[in-house]
């Protein structure tokens, strides 16, 4: 068995003007919480305790507030806070119900303060309604919920945790750890290493790394184009329409990927840890253009739970460096092209190694150093393993532009 944590999707459907208001207020306390908490630097839960406790808040909120706010200001050492942090909750303030009977099926609590709660009719991404119908019949755990809003809507994010059965019963340290690299040259790298140590059989999906990019960037002028005419209607149809494209790439690469995989013995697919990249506000240029700009927590999340749903497992590993060394002799590389890495040790055999390649390598071995993390996160939160961060409005301003392009699928 396998833990599959998931951010399921609910847009909540036309809530009237009683509850808006109310999402509202929670919203505004919430960030302002956050902010004053944020700001006054609480690294724990009694000092973010002593901020919270005036404002006009559910205990739930609260709560969460607590635990997040420390998270940021030292395990992700944020320097500042991004002005759009979804409202949490944690899991014993949330609840969703099912009514099949009704038109709208599904319905979602959301804690307003103390004593008062609100039940809004909900609309599920359509590919979860198996995890909700899970959580509904107690197969799923719970975890935090989060209230979010974008343009005039109102979405709730709940993250749901489950238990999938392994095909295979190889122990952990006899599998043969797969390198995933999600890159810039290339959409998906993947590779690892034969009974003799040696790399063996790299594949690396360039064409649709080029095709993404090229489709991304007609996107992002096309809508700044027709936004600035406020032919809002006709952006919002294209955009979709591109994205959709898009997303069918990323949905092909990763079924391939999984694939790959499959033809491999006990594999075991490893990834970079999202977790502490996502929020880490100063992670550089690089690292932000491969999570921005790729979708990096899309692919992420797709192979994930295609992998799982195989009974793949999967790893996550530090992601630190992994593309800047030398996976023969472990020294430090530049990148005199994004394509190539060279190796500045001298004595090594390795003078330039296609960078992909040499990235996905370090991640398979790092799996195998010990270097690897669990993927059961602590709360089964943050994660953005699942895609919440790109199927959705999330934390990071700096994604709110490819947020809002894939929020566009399943918005409408
Ligand atoms: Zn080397």
């Amino acid at each position: 068995m396998t833990e599959l944590t998931k951010t399921l999707e609910l847009k909540l459907v036309d809530p009237n003007a009683h509850k808006r208001e109310k999402l509202r207020e929670t919203r505004a306390a919430y960030q302002q919480a956050l902010q004053e908490a944020f700001d006054a630097n609480c690294s724990t839960l009694g000092e973010a305790n002593d901020i919270v406790g005036d404002y006009h808040l559910s205990g739930y909120a609260k709560n969460a507030l607590k635990r997040y706010v420390p998270q940021l200001t030292t395990t992700y050492g944020a320097n500042e806070l991004s002005d759009d942090h979804p409202v949490r909750f944690t899991n014993e303030g949330v609840k969703i119900d099912h009514k099949p009977e009704n038109t709208i099926k599904w319905y979602v609590k959301i804690p307003h303060h103390e004593d008062y709660h609100l039940w809004v009719p909900a609309q599920p991404n359509p590919e979860q309604r198996d995890w909700l119908e899970a959580v509904i019949a107690g197969d799923a755990d719970v975890g935090e919920g989060r209230l979010l809003k974008r343009k005039d809507t109102w979405y709730f994010h709940l993250i749901a945790t489950r238990d999938i059965p392994l095909n295979s019963e190889v122990p952990a340290e006899e599998r043969t750890p797969i390198g995933v690299d999600i890159g810039e040259a290339s959409l998906v790298t993947v590779c690892h290493r034969d009974e003799h140590g040696s790399p063996t059989n790299p594949e690396l999906w360039t064409d649709e790394g080029k095709t993404v990019r090229r489709l991304r960037k007609r996107y992002f002028t096309t809508m700044r184009r027709l936004q600035s005419r406020e032919s809002e209607r006709i952006a919002d149809t294209f955009g979709d329409e591109l994205w959709a494209q898009i997303d069918d790439i990323l949905h092909t690469v990763t079924r391939e990927v999984v694939e790959y995989a499959e033809s491999v013995e006990a594999p075991v697919l490893v990834l970079e840890d999202l977790t502490y990249i996502q929020e880490s506000m100063d992670y550089g240029d690089y690292m932000n253009r491969r999570l921005h700009g790729w979708g990096f927590a899309k692919l992420h999340a797709q192979i994930t739970y295609k992998a799982v749903e195989r009974g793949i497992p999967v790893a996550t590993v530090d992601p630190r460096n992994t593309s800047q060394e030398c996976h023969a002799c472990g020294e430090g590389g530049t990148r005199p092209q994004q394509a190539t890495f060279k190796c500045s040790n001298d004595a090594c055999w390795i003078e330039e190694y296609q960078a992909d390649i040499n990235a996905a390598l370090n991640i398979a071995d790092r799996y195998l150093s010990g270097e690897s993390r669990s993927r059961e996160h602590e709360n089964g939160d943050d994660s953005a393993e699942d895609g919440a961060s790109l199927t959705g409005p999330q934390d990071s301003q700096a994604d709110a532009e490819t947020q809002q392009a894939t929020l566009g699928m399943y918005a409408s």
